[in-house]
């Protein structure tokens, strides 16, 4: 039987338990009850906003590129191990990857994911609107990428309190977006089958705004592809004509796709670097290598400028006399939400609401947004979002590897308020709220709504059989998911290496010690919020 089968009949028979007469559903799952329940679980979060900010400050401090999250993994993963949940490690051949569950009987299996990784070069002093790295040049957390765990963790800790105290069964999966910013691990893990036997996934995202969305999302997939050409070296001026030069290749395969370009649809995007540009000018280097990241808003769009950069590299592969060898370094499908769950959780934001922002809060966002010239002049949000439906033109913008999990079960992602509207992403910008009070009370707010969320779909099976429905004879009607990445690609785990060699010696004296200062502000002696250059 496959999985989409067996998944079903799981939930059809946990549906029919919780129907008949005398069991569950009167023992303590009247409406009422529910919203008693769901109460207590946002109220158990409140609880919580201490931890809460203590894990967001901590990641923040860690500022770990992708595949190299080994601090953060092994405190996130400390914290559910003290908790009793289960955790393997090294998912998927990636170190810093890991699954950690918790069961307290049948019932539904609901994972919650968000990514940990951060941005190069977006090192930057939290609570302050000016640029100052904490360190030079380093990584930082220009995503806000250290508070989604942290978010989940509350959530689920506040959920599994209830589910002993009120002896509700069910599996809550914790597990991390790995090197979120190369799309480089949840293709992996849908590959390798790690959302088996899970019902349902709310991820949760970072933003200015406590949202969610059903249907195909704004934003594209794309595909991750590293080209490399090899030739011949010889001494430059000695004799160049003995020599092939693999950087003239990979240059060329840069002006090809630039003409390329002109002919593009306005949905699809591209963007390069060079990873391998020879060593020295004396040298005709006989190696050199180009990424691209190639989006579209459809998998057979990104498959078609696949090729075509594929035929571009051969191009210039026969001009300069080269060979060309291609690797996938990084997939994701464009996204698609669960309308029965995204419905389901919009309720809940309606009664969470935004947090409340001290005056101290809204200086900060607006210095903030005019130091980086922001259209957005207004701080921060104060009205929430409607629950966004999709849209009837795509839209084209970045992208989620969470776009495979959204092929694999019923998903959605939540977005929260722990940073300000209006500013660039990827950016030394996008990380100063990130370890201030802005982001603490976001993930708190986030938290409630994933716990209330997952209080709803515990205690009302038939809420899955919806969502289920709907992914299985709506999403996947016409569409069938197929991975980019093939049976053995492996995940590219030696990435970001020689940064973080440089930079962790540094960074380490200034993890956050949470025994020593209340916050991570307090620890590098800012006030808050510092809002001109002294
Ligand atoms: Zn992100």
């Amino acid at each position: 039987m496959n999985s989409k089968k067996s998944r079903l009949i799981r939930i059809l028979l946990f549906c029919a338990l919780f129907t008949l007469p005398q069991t569950y559903a009167q023992k303590g799952y009247s409406k009422s009850a529910i919203r008693k329940q769901k109460q207590a679980v946002s109220a158990n979060v409140d609880q919580r906003h201490k931890e809460t900010q203590v894990m967001v400050d901590k990641v923040f401090s860690f500022a770990e590129l992708g595949f190299h999250e080994v601090e953060t993994s092994k405190y996130l993963t400390g914290i559910l191990q003290k908790a009793g949940f289960e955790i393997t490690s090294g998912v998927s051949g990636i170190p810093t990857a890991w699954f950690a569950r918790w069961s307290n009987g049948e019932g539904p299996v609901i994972a919650l994911g968000s990514d940990v990784d951060c941005i190069p070069k977006a090192s930057q002093y939290p609570g302050v609107a000016f640029h100052k790295p904490i360190v030079e040049g380093a990584p930082g957390h220009g995503e806000g990428h250290n508070s989604g765990v942290p978010l989940n963790i509350t959530a689920a800790l506040a959920v599994q309190e209830l589910m002993k105290e009120n002896n509700i069964g069910g599996t809550l999966v914790i597990w991390p977006g790995i090197a979120e910013e190369l799309l480089g691990s949840k293709a992996w893990f849908v590959r390798d089958g790690l959302f088996k036997g899970v019902d349902m996934c709310i991820f949760t995202h970072v933003s200015s705004n406590l949202a969610v969305s059903w249907g195909q999302a704004t934003g594209t997939g794309l595909i991750s592809v590293e080209y490399s050409f090899e030739g011949e070296a010889a001494h430059s001026a000695g004799s160049p004509w003995r020599g092939r030069s693999a950087l003239d290749a990979a240059e060329l395969m840069n002006v090809g796709w630039n003409y390329k370009r002109e002919h593009l649809h306005p949905l699809k995007r591209s963007h390069s670097i060079f990873t391998d540009a020879g060593d020295q000018p004396n040298v005709v280097p006989s190696k050199a290598s180009i990424w691209f990241y190639l989006r579209d808003v459809t998998y057979e769009g990104i498959m078609e400028m696949y090729e075509d950069a594929n035929h571009i590299a051969q191009g210039a592969a026969l001009m300069t006399d080269t060979e060309v060898t291609s690797r996938v370094v990084g997939a994701a499908w464009p996204r698609h939400f669960n309308k029965v769950i995204a419905e389901t959780m919009y309720a809940n934001i309606q009664q969470v609401g935004l947090p409340e922002w001290s005056e101290a809060d809204q200086e900060l966002a607006r210095a903030v947004q005019k130091v980086v010239n922001s259209k957005d002049s207004t701080g921060l949000a104060t009205e929430l979002s409607e629950l966004r439906k999709p849209v009837e033109r795509p839209i084209s913008g970045g992208s989620d590897d969470i776009g495979d999990v959204s092929w694999t079960i019923p998903t959605v992602t939540l977005r929260f308020p722990s940073n300000v509207p209006g500013l660039q992403g990827h950016h030394w910008s996008n990380a100063i709220a990130m370890a201030t009070p802005i982001a603490h009370k976001g993930a708190t707010a986030g938290a409630k709504v994933v716990a209330m969320t997952v209080m709803d779909f515990l205690t009302q099976p038939e809420l899955l059989v919806q969502a289920n429905d709907y992914f299985e004879n709506v999403q996947k009607k016409e569409t069938e998911y197929r991975p980019m990445i093939s049976a053995d690609d492996p995940p590219p785990i030696e990435l970001n290496t020689a940064i973080m060699n440089e930079f962790r010696p540094q960074l380490e004296p200034l993890y956050f010690d949470e025994t020593k200062y209340d916050s991570y502000l307090e620890q590098l002696g800012v006030t808050y919020p510092t809002l001109k250059e002294e």
